[in-house]
């Protein structure tokens, strides 16, 4: 018979995780990209406001952090001869050359104090492997190695990802790139994200790959009423 107990064994073991259809990205929201930092995303500080009142109306948050160690490739310093923004090759891909920012374990790898943590379900660190850069928060930029996010999400029962944070042009856009092409539903959310704009359009070119990629973009306006 499938009476009360078994009816309760059943619910029991549903893995209610599922329904958190939606999360929240929230890409390297840390010291180093903000003002006073290694490498400060102009008016970065403003996404914070915004991305702490979005996390309100997820019911999953995670967010993803630059994580390097000191001799990581990406850094200009690490190159003799070579200046920051200087483009080289590292590894057979293409490679800005940063200043050096995000180290491990060190104030401007932290998340920024100033983003509200307490619902952030898990941080993906990204970068740590000094031979390979990773702009995404799901995969290393030659897409050989999975930083685990992209998996997790879908082991949560996640189809639809929102993005949002720094860099729009780098780190938030190859996110939001991989979070579509590994399927799930994309959004950007715009105000809650800055950019660098190293060549005054990459912002806007930035918005336009991923749209032509497949992911929408989104005011949080609309999202912070849609609760
Ligand atoms: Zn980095």
């Amino acid at each position: 018979m499938f009476g009360p107990a078994k009816l309760w064994s059943f619910f029991a073991n549903v893995n209610w995780s599922f329904s958190f259809m939606k999360a929240l990205i929230l890409v390297d929201i840390q010291n180093d990209f903000l003002p006073g930092g290694a490498l400060p995303v102009p008016n970065g500080e403003a996404v914070i406001p915004v991305a702490n009142n979005l996390q309100a109306v997820f019911p999953l948050v995670v967010a993803t952090q630059d994580w390097h160690p000191a001799d990581h490739g990406s850094f200009a310093g690490n190159h003799p001869g070579k200046k920051v923004f200087d483009q080289i090759e590292l590894n057979g891909l293409p490679q800005t050359l940063w200043p050096k920012h995000c180290v491990q374990n060190t104030r401007g790898a932290e998340i920024a104090a100033a983003l509200k943590q307490d619902r952030i379900a898990r941080i993906f660190s990204k970068g740590t492997d000094k031979g390979i850069d990773s702009y995404s928060g799901l995969f290393d930029n030659g897409h050989r190695k999975s930083t685990g996010l992209g998996e997790w999400l879908g082991a949560q029962g996640v189809i639809e990802v929102f993005v949002c944070g720094l860099a729009t042009d780098y780190c938030v856009k190859f996110t939001a790139l991989d979070a579509a092409q590994m399927g799930f539903k994309t959004r950007f959310i715009e105000d809650a994200s800055r950019g660098v704009n190293l060549r005054p359009d990459d912002v806007a070119n930035a918005i336009a790959q991923m749209k032509r990629s497949g992911v929408k973009v989104a005011q949080s306006a609309e999202l912070l009423v849609s609760k």
